[in-house]
């Protein structure tokens, strides 16, 4: 086999380095070839780690010589979002104030997918500390979405999405605490999992909302990150993650079973919004027959306190975030600004200067909802409000086996084209829910949109561990459309050739 490397899917690349159809080290090559071509346009990555990819191509290699039996990723390459740490890199959140911090240690998620045999290509940019959706708040550079280079890729795991669809990687890693792993996979045409709360574990993962953030793969199919899910799930439950579960299990083994028979709610009231673009409703319309047209039984549910959970979530998120951010004082983690008299004045400054404007925004919120004053009237309030949501979600569940909704209200917008953060927070309409319930949930890109010609992407959400029930579903969206696999055009096949 040979071609360019995006051309293949995981299972593909694995296949042939088993098989000495090329080697891994030819793999690693070939990534980081396409990352060269591409990635000045693109400016998905934080950096690159070529030692450290050819190391691990080169221990494949000589596995493979040895006459040992590969694991499931060997050759495959990935990329990991800068909040995870790697030995051997920066991990920065995007942020001046982690910016020369070098991992102390290796994330639990990124020595799994590392244990599979996947090959490290490099760290990926992101909205600064995981808060936004387009990544434009990342302390660095903006980065640009592959289908046109003038819009974002969306945010926050905006680098991991970029990566995936322009073709630098086969799959990369990102966190979700509000739609940051499925909204920029939307945006950027690429599938993108958040796992059910507990799936993953999030040692070593910078922590944003530790109520919310959940690790989760992107990938150009359902099945790449399914293979994805299969590694970071290998082994169980891991003791690092208080939250962590044992969900071990072959996630690809069910993709292509029949849907027929299952049900899917739908919430017409959803899809009447305001704010939805047209593009996106004939989306949601063409995905629903699409179901339907495999046997899938289409029914009417609805989560009725649905509009609060955007108040919900920016209050929970951003008192969560408070507190895990104190840890930055530029003592014990962060930047430190030196030559102050007194060490309340170094810290003040330390953070003045380390953190981004939406950073102190969240911060600044959370301080203000836990106090005193705030606190029954937001903090405890929102925590009731969590509560009403997961009794929808509950019901809901109990007459299907999943629900099908936008991942975003459009399509990728232009940099700088939404500046006020409230705006950007109501994007989040689709996505925050599952969060606050813990619930997994995926976006499947479905089309083109019929105006904008920029990819669309439609979420299934399932029940809390229905993780392999809901890949099927998603598979089954994926079959009916002809956006699987699918490279950015303007650079699939710009180098990345695999002799
Ligand atoms: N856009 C949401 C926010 O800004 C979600 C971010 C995320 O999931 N990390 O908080």
């Amino acid at each position: 086999m040979t071609g360019a490397l995006d051309g293949f899917s995981v299972r593909q690349i694995a296949r042939g380095v088993a098989a000495g159809d090329f080697s891994a080290t030819e793999v690693a090559r070939a990534s980081l070839d396409a990352i060269a071509r591409r990635d000045g346009e693109v400016q998905a990555f934080q950096q690159t780690t070529e030692e450290l990819a050819l190391a691990a191509a080169g221990e494949v290699d000589a596995a493979r010589a040895a006459g040992k039996t590969l694991p499931p990723l060997a050759g495959v390459p990935v990329a990991f979002k800068d909040n995870m740490n790697l030995v051997g890199t920066r991990t920065t959140c995007a942020s001046r104030m982690l910016a020369s911090y070098e991992s102390a240690y290796t994330a639990t998620c990124v020595q799994r997918m590392l244990d599979a045999g996947a090959v490290p290509v490099g760290k990926l940019n992101m909205d600064e500390f995981a808060f936004g959706s387009t990544t434009d708040s990342s302390a660095f550079h903006s980065t640009n979405n592959p289908w046109d280079l003038t819009r974002v890729p969306g945010g926050s795991s905006g680098g991991s999405a970029a990566a995936v669809a322009s073709g630098e990687v086969a799959v990369a890693l990102g966190s979700d605490t509000g739609g940051s792993i499925r909204q920029p996979a939307a945006l950027c045409g690429v599938v993108g999992m958040k796992p059910t709360y507990g799936v993953v574990s999030r040692y070593g993962v910078v922590a944003f909302g530790s109520s919310l953030d959940q690790v989760g793969p992107l990938g150009r199919r359902v099945e790449d990150v399914a293979a994805a899910l299969n590694a970071l799930t290998a082994g169980g439950r891991d003791r690092h993650d208080a939250m962590s579960q044992d969900c071990a299990q072959d996630y690809l083994a069910h993709l292509d079973d029949s849907v027929e028979g299952r049900t899917v709610g739908v919430i017409p009231a959803l899809l009447e919004a305001a704010g939805l673009a047209a593009e996106v409703r004939t989306a949601m319309r063409d995905a629903e027959e699409r179901l339907a047209g495999q046997g899938v039984r289409v029914v009417e549910v609805d989560l009725p306190n649905m509009a609060s959970s955007i108040a919900a979530y920016y209050v929970i998120a951003s008192c969560e975030a408070f507190s895990n951010l104190a840890r930055f004082d530029g003592v014990r983690y962060g930047y430190q600004e030196p030559g102050h008299a007194t060490l309340a004045r170094q810290t003040s400054r330390s953070r003045a200067l380390g953190f981004g404007a939406e950073a102190k925004r969240r911060q600044m919120l959370g301080a203000y909802l836990l106090s005193s004053e705030a606190y029954d009237r937001y903090y405890l309030a929102a925590q009731k409000v969590r509560t009403l949501i997961t009794a929808d979600y509950r019901r809901a569940f109990a007459q299907v086996d999943a629900i099908l909704l936008p991942t975003s209200p459009t399509p990728a917008w232009r940099h700088g084209e939404i500046s006020d953060p409230a705006a950007l927070y109501l994007a989040d309409i689709y996505t925050i829910s599952n969060n606050i319930v813990g619930n997994c949930g995926i976006s499947v890109p479905v089309c083109l949109g019929s105006q904008s010609g920029l990819p669309i992407g439609a979420q299934l959400q399932g029940p809390a561990f229905a993780d392999a029930r809901l890949l099927t579903l998603a598979r089954a969206l994926e079959r009916a459309s002809d956006m699987e696999g699918r490279v950015a055009p303007a650079f699939a096949g710009r180098g990345g050739e695999l002799a």
